[in-house]
């Protein structure tokens, strides 16, 4: 049974009843909408701790004033129905007046993992992110928290204020659930029309023609990143950045070495949708 949480205060106390028992906890934050990349993570989580808790939020400050807040999907029954299949002990879904309250100033911004990629393109959404992260760990008190590599610099994001706050969460990334052709499961995929959804696996391709360029050989990122580009504008994707970028610090590479674990980022529109996806692409 799953038991659904509205308020901060109720939150403590189940916090603190676990505490008291000596059980352990794991966290999975989302913005709801679940798919199986989410229910992924609530397994993984099931499998590390006494207890699991998802939180079902859509986080107001990590939108912009152009973004797709207001749109964004929403179905709190079924992701109740899949929380509760996939073993979850509390959802905790609040009220966004009950997270930022009245006179609410207080925000986490982590330097320079959060500059670049989507911190360029997305201004103050990982300030949003870094934010409700913490509050999340310091109200749950977890000793688990689960992240998707979907979000590849948000998890980095999570683990530098983890390390930088000495919060002491054991905080793991997941690998990328993906849909049978390939395309990274996201809430958002349900605002692609099917033409769209079938033109939009072509961020797959690309990726994984990178990939297979590296494999031969090729490693300069001057040559595979304006060829993932044209892969992506062929399909008809606007291109909000191309990057190749090493996996820990994020730092931009320009020859893709061995013995550093190298990625493509890719943020690209497919009509009014933007999706992001990332793979690792290490020579040798
Ligand atoms: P979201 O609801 O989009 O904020 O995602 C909540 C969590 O699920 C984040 O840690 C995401 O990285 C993770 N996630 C989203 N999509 C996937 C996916 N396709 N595979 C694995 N994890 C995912």
């Amino acid at each position: 049974m799953t038991t659904i949480l509205r308020h901060p205060k109720e939150v403590r106390e189940f916090s603190a009843a676990l505490k008291r028992q000596g059980k352990t906890l794991a966290l999975v934050p989302t913005m709801g909408f679940l798919h199986d990349g989410h229910v992924s993570l609530m397994r993984e989580a099931k499998k590390r701790a006494d207890s699991v808790a998802t939180t079902i939020f859509v986080n107001p400050t990590q939108f912009g004033p152009n973004e797709d807040l207001s749109v964004y999907p929403r179905d709190f029954e079924g992701d109740v129905k899949k929380c509760e299949s996939a073993g979850v002990d509390v959802v905790y879904a609040p009220a966004p007046d009950d997270v930022y309250g009245h006179g609410f100033q207080t925000y986490v911004k982590v330097e320079q993992v959060s500059q670049g990629l989507c911190g360029d393109k997305r201004p103050g959404h990982f300030r949003g992110v870094a934010t409700i992260v913490t509050k999340l760990f310091a109200l749950f008190r977890t000793d688990i928290a689960l992240f998707g590599e979907k979000d590849f610099q948000q998890l980095q994001v999570i683990k530098r204020l983890n390390l930088d706050l000495d919060l002491g969460v054991d905080v793991i990334g997941m690998p990328t659930i993906r849909e049978a052709d390939g395309l990274a499961m996201s809430s958002r995929n349900k605002y692609l029309s099917p033409e769209e959804r079938i033109k939009a696996l072509t961020i797959f391709r690309a990726m994984n023609e990178a990939k297979h360029s590296v494999a031969n050989g090729q490693l300069r990122a001057n040559i595979l990143i304006p060829q993932a580009v044209a892969t992506l504008e062929q399909a008809g994707f606007k291109v909000d950045y191309v990057e190749i970028r090493d996996s820990t610090e994020l730092q931009a590479l320009t020859v893709v070495v061995p013995n550093v674990t190298a990625r493509i980022f890719v943020a690209a529109y497919m009509g009014k949708t933007r999706l992001i996806d990332n793979l690792e692409i290490s020579a040798g």
